[in-house]
């Protein structure tokens, strides 16, 4: 055999090290080195030690020989990524920028090998009489230890070894010499860390209702006639998708098929995971950002070993290591955190859909209220789409009013509160049953302004202002933080604090109208610890209050029977936010705050107050009419080519002088005209938020009806920066394909 080759991507973030470079592999590595291991290497003209991945291995040399230094070391305690991840990552890496290695980084979510838990067992190997013999022998001679011991082995048939040493106070030196004896055995196992531990106990499935029968036999029949064509299940609130989910992931179970199921980390609650967890048993398991670093580790290796079969999570879900993936479900495809914020800025949506074509699985996706550009896809017939258009058994959907403020204020209501939602709010009390109020803060920045003057507090390291929480004051994009002050800075008025509408001046006002209501809370003041979280929910699906107030957070997919009201209170803070999607953002926030309603058996309300009671968001969602919203708000991204009817390209450039950034952002700008990509380029212009941590930020688009054009547009500027390192050194770069976020 030929000397052989291996190429590795070096662990370091940098453009100028994105590339694989070739080592030589050393005779003792030869037969242990795989594609995808984690090794060491002398790097550089210092040939100091350098960490990164093998991601090819080959016969032949690509350079002259004798210019190839030589692998070290396998890192064994790094985890080798499959052959699968690397693919990805390079697929990954060409749609949306970026370094190879981060692109690894994020495929690869459980980097180091956890120590296993191990576990002990105890059990006899004598029979009974035998034992019973040298029990009597024991107690003859006092020997508690042992007396202990052999008693608690006679009365089953194993025996935990840490509670024989901890709660029976057996010494570890008895059991050995026991063992040592022939009288009984010790034998380890391991023992996963499992982050879900519910109570066994089963639900069985429930009959389907013919409009979801109809789907599920659809698309199974469509799945074994071997259709890939990624599908959008449109269903209204409560029209029972999670039970069409689960129908298909048993289809998948009973096809020796493994499904990743993504939900949006804030709607990942207890309830949810029970409900898999009891159809299916422990093959379900979770992943999430709260997980210790061993439980994520054992997941992994459950998931790899088949013994997970469905994998519940957020969108880094998507890269648990099964062999077997046949479906991959994405609940609540609408919402914006299945897009990274991080590099690279993929979407789950679209690796989801990749990662389904390169291993042969199915992706299906649901909302009430699907994006833009999964309803356009399924228009155009990229994507299948089914429609579930009512609700579970009798319920139906609430009926909604809107209510507008400013006249509100005109008859001399002042409060936050209009007079119809407090006599509902009053109705609802009498009759028993639970509401929600809901404050829509999307878009809305707690910024402390003097009353006197209009002075804002600023961060001095960003363009944005300070937001105020509890004594002090923070700015949320580098967390710089300053006591609050007490005197306006600049006319030493001392009526300087911050905007104030939260949840808790809410809950203060619910109680001074209805005294003997029983007030529940969800805000970041409430849920700092974990488990809070579920704590509240639990408490309020066990009717043990009357009243849930909340942000964004309880507007997620619970299911609480005996809600029969929902308050919005400022529904259009949302729409205030310089965004293409503000419209759509309110309009999906407001029909999954109205799908609360009314979930049960009786008859649900919802009242939407508003200042801009006219404008078609709040409009469409009263009539709680998707199409026609769709159409309306296609007309206007049409209009505008805005994503989905273009394809958008934000081109993000920060460093530490501005002149430098802003000429750098120029010159790239002209390098994509004269390459003639057929782009429309609009900018560079300063960012929003123009300045972040002492970095200017200067922001081009770039607009195209195909991907492929912006992907090219990419590419160039990749080139441009290489080839022109000097000039650009001290500026950063990010790319981010069609946004979810305005810069
Ligand atoms: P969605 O995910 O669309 O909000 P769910 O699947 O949560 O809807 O269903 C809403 C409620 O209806 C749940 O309580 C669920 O258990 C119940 N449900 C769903 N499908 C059925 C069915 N076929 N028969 C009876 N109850 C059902
Ligand atoms: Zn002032
Ligand atoms: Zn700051």
């Amino acid at each position: 055999m030929e000397n052989k080759f291996a190429d590795v991507i070096i662990d370091i973030s940098h453009e100028k090290v994105d590339r694989p470079f070739q080592y030589r592999i050393p005779d003792e590595m030869k037969s242990e080195l795989k594609v995808g291991m984690c090794v060491r290497f002398p790097f550089g003209n210092g040939n100091k030690m350098r960490m990164g991945y093998v991601v090819e291995i080959k016969d032949t040399p690509d350079y002259p020989e004798e210019k190839i230094k030589e692998l070290s070391q396998i890192v064994t305690e790094n985890l080798p990524m499959e052959a699968r991840s690397i693919k990805l990552a390079g697929w990954m890496k060409h749609r949306y920028g970026g370094t190879m290695i981060q692109a690894m980084k994020t495929v690869l979510p459980v980097k180091q090998e956890m120590k296993p838990v191990m576990q002990k067992e105890v059990s006899l190997v004598v029979t009974q009489d035998v034992a019973c013999d040298c029990l009597a022998q024991a107690q003859a001679k006092k020997q508690v230890g042992k007396v202990r011991l052999l008693e608690a082995l006679l009365s089953g048939a194993t025996v935990n070894y840490s509670m024989l040493t901890s709660k029976l106070s057996v010494s570890p030196q008895t059991i050995k010499s026991m063992e040592a004896q022939g009288i009984l055995r010790v034998e380890s196992f391991r023992e996963y860390r499992n982050p879900i531990r519910f109570a066994e106990g089963r639900t069985e499935k429930k009959e389907l209702t013919p409009q979801q029968q109809r789907i599920v036999e659809a698309f199974l029949r469509d799945y074994d006639e071997g259709n890939r064509k990624p599908a959008l299940l449109h269903g209204v609130t409560g029209s029972g998708k999670t039970e069409i989910y689960m129908q298909l992931i048993e289809g998948m179970l009973m096809r020796g098929k493994q499904t990743i199921v993504l939900i949006p980390e804030i709607a990942l609650t207890y309830q949810t995971v029970l409900r898999f967890y009891q159809r299916f048993g422990d093959v379900v398991s979770v992943m999430n950002s709260k997980l210790s670093a061993g439980e994520k580790y054992d997941q992994f290796l459950r998931a790899k070993e088949g013994k997970v079969k469905v994998m519940i999570g957020p969108r880094s879900a998507l890269f648990t290591p099964f062999k077997e993936l046949g479906l991959i479900v994405i609940d609540e495809e609408h919402e914006p955190v299945y897009k990274s914020d991080a590099m690279p800025r993929y979407h789950a949506r679209e690796v989801a859909t990749e990662l389904a074509r390169m291993t042969g699985a199915c992706v299906f996706m649901g909302s009430a209220t699907p994006s833009l550009e999964s309803n356009y896809k399924a228009q155009t017939g990229e994507y299948r789409k089914y429609v579930l258009s009512e609700r579970i058994g009798d319920a139906k959907l609430p009926e909604v009013e809107l209510v507008d403020m400013a006249g509100e204020l005109k008859s001399g209501n002042m409060t936050m509160f209009s007079r119809l939602l407090q006599e509902e709010m009053r109705k609802t009390f009498s009759r028993g049953e639970q509401m929600m109020l809901f404050l829509n803060r999307r878009g809305v920045a707690g910024f402390v302004s003097c009353k006197a003057c209009g002075h804002v507090l600023k961060c001095p390291h960003c363009d944005v202002s300070l937001s105020e929480h509890k004594n002090r004051m923070i700015c949320h994009y580098c967390g710089y933080e300053a006591p609050k002050v007490t005197k306006c800075p600049e006319c030493g008025s001392k009526y300087i604090y911050g905007f104030r509408a939260g949840t808790e001046k809410i809950e203060e006002k619910v109680k001074e109208m209805f005294p003997t209501a029983r007030v529940l809370r969800m805000d970041a003041d409430t849920t700092r610890k974990k488990g809070d979280y579920e704590t509240i929910l639990a408490a309020f699906a066990a009717g043990e209050a009357d009243v849930l107030i909340g942000t964004q957070m309880i507007v997620k997919g619970h299911d609480f029977k005996n809600v029969t009201l929902v308050g919005v209170l400022a529904a259009d803070l949302s729409l205030y936010a310089s965004d293409y999607r503000a419209g759509e953002r309110t309009f999906q926030l407001l029909a999954q705050a109205v799908g609360r309603a009314g979930r049960g058996a009786k008859e649900g309300k919802a009242v939407i107050q508003t200042y801009q009671p006219e404008h078609y968001s709040l409009q469409h969602c009263i009539a709680q009419d998707y199409d026609s919203f769709y159409e309306e708000e296609m007309t206007y991204r049409r209009l505008m080519d805005y994503p989905p009817s273009h394809h958008m390209l934000a081109l993000l450039l920060s460093g530490a002088d501005e002149a430098e950034t802003e000429r750098c952002a120029r010159f790239l700008a002209e390098s994509i005209r004269r390459e003639r990509i057929p782009v429309r380029v609009i900018g560079p212009a300063p960012a929003s938020i123009g300045k972040i941590n002492d970095r200017y930020r200067q922001v081009l688009y770039i607009k195209h009806t195909k991907e492929e054009e912006l992907i090219r547009t990419k590419d160039v500027v990749e080139r441009t920066m290489e080839g022109n390192e000097e000039a650009f050194k001290g500026v950063q770069i990010w790319f981010d394909f069609d946004p979810v976020q305005s810069y």
